[in-house]
């Protein structure tokens, strides 16, 4: 037995995301190598047969198996603390691959309505044409849940924080209601990232993430995984996305293994610098609201301080004057970039009402309390004095 695998040696997240599920290959090389193949040679036509069979361990084509990509799923079942992962070409085909893989039709889905746009037109639009009817609530309101289950509902769905307003969902709460009536709770994690909330622990059964965000960090590819017990896995989800095919190239998996190694020092210093970006706003001439969920004033933050470990890298502002004074901000912002990506090395602001959440409804969106003039903010790794000025600067600019 190796040092590392005694049992009384548990190793920390830190040490786990730089060396968790390292397969070396006969070179011994020191980085995970990136194995940019397609598929895999035999040595003799039995070999393909057991391959084939599942009689053989060993990799058989890269649409479901490539060991770059297998790496990169074993480090995020190790950071999770997850029994198995599975890897996915965006954050969209892991959450269209999970819903999809645990309803067919006659089933119902709850799902909270504050959700990042493309699920939200999942659930509400994709899924009832295959006959799963969708129920969307306030996630922030339990007995709304209570009422929405129904006996044929299989699965509860939501994120917390939810983009962009920063509500936090009591993530335990939701998954002992999912679990009375019989349903799994799936949760999308990416704003809080598996550093600063693990579901599992709440009582999740399925976690999502678009590792495009956090885990790539520096705004390089898209990607996606799927964190669940082996069952889950290797039941409908394995299959699923092994006939489906919408696999991580393992370019993309070696990018995003390298990312691990760095994210509790990213995570660790956005989140940091996010507080302090949050504090220095306050107060700001014509800064309504800050929103950011460590802070006293957050509507819920002893639930934020409750289920996370930090505030998270993003927050949300609302200014007095609408959308004007939101673009006059965005516009006089240096440092700051437009975009609409969040997670980044690099500080980005958006607009939502007008960019990702503009096909909403007026109404709809003023109901999710995302108003014309309503900033949300990921604050990257820049020198914080930087930030701070640059967002002073730009209130100012917008005030005037
Ligand atoms: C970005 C994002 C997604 C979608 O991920 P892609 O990688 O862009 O497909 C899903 N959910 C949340 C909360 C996100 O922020």
């Amino acid at each position: 037995m190796s040092a590392s695998e005694h049992p009384a040696r548990k190793l920390r997240p830190a040490t786990r995301m730089v060396h968790g599920g390292t397969m070396r290959s006969q070179f011994g090389e020191t980085s995970e190598a990136l194995f940019l193949t397609q598929g895999f040679v035999y040595e003799t036509a039995e070999a393909a047969e057991a391959r084939f069979k599942g009689e053989q361990p060993g990799f058989v084509y890269s649409r479901f198996s490539n060991p770059t990509v297998a790496m990169f799923e074993e480090r995020m079942a190790l950071l999770e603390g997850a029994e198995a992962a599975r890897a996915t070409a965006s954050g969209m085909a892991a959450v269209t691959a999970a819903l999809m893989s645990l309803v067919r039709a006659g089933d119902h889905v709850v799902a909270a309505r504050a959700l990042f746009g493309s699920c939200l037109y999942i659930v509400e639009e994709w899924l009832p044409r295959f006959g799963v009817a969708t129920t969307l609530v306030d996630g922030t309101d339990l007995d709304q849940w209570r009422a929405a289950m129904q006996s044929n509902t299989k699965v509860c769905f939501l994120e917390s924080p939810t983009n962009p307003q920063l509500e936090i969902l009591d993530i335990a709460a939701i998954a002992e209601i999912a679990h009375k009536g019989g349903a799994k709770l799936v949760v999308d994690n990416v704003f809080a990232t598996p550093l600063l909330q693990q579901p599992f622990d709440l009582g999740a059964d399925v976690v999502v993430y678009s590792t495009t965000k956090h885990i790539d960090g520096q705004g390089r590819c898209l990607g996606g995984c799927i964190l669940a017990a082996r069952d889950i896995i290797d039941g409908q989800i394995h299959n699923i996305l092994r006939q489906t095919g919408p696999s991580l190239s393992p370019f993309n998996a070696w990018i995003m293994l390298k990312g691990l190694e760095t994210l509790p020092l990213r995570v660790g210093q956005q989140t940091a610098s996010a507080a302090r970006v949050a504090d220095a706003l306050v107060g700001l001439p014509g800064v309504a609201r800050v929103l950011y969920p460590f802070r006293d004033d957050h509507p819920q933050s002893a639930l934020a301080r409750r289920q996370m470990k930090g505030g998270g890298t993003v927050l949300a502002l609302e200014l007095d004057g609408g959308k004007a004074a939101a673009f006059r901000f965005a516009n006089a912002l240096e440092v700051v970039k437009i975009s609409n990506n969040l997670g980044d090395a690099k500080s980005l602001i958006t607009h939502p009402a007008t960019t990702t959440h503009q096909r909403l409804k007026p109404e709809t969106r003023a109901a999710m309390g995302i108003g014309e003039g309503m900033l949300r903010l990921s604050i990257g790794l820049e020198d914080i004095d930087d930030l701070i000025e640059d967002v002073t600067l730009a209130a100012m600019a917008a005030a005037r």
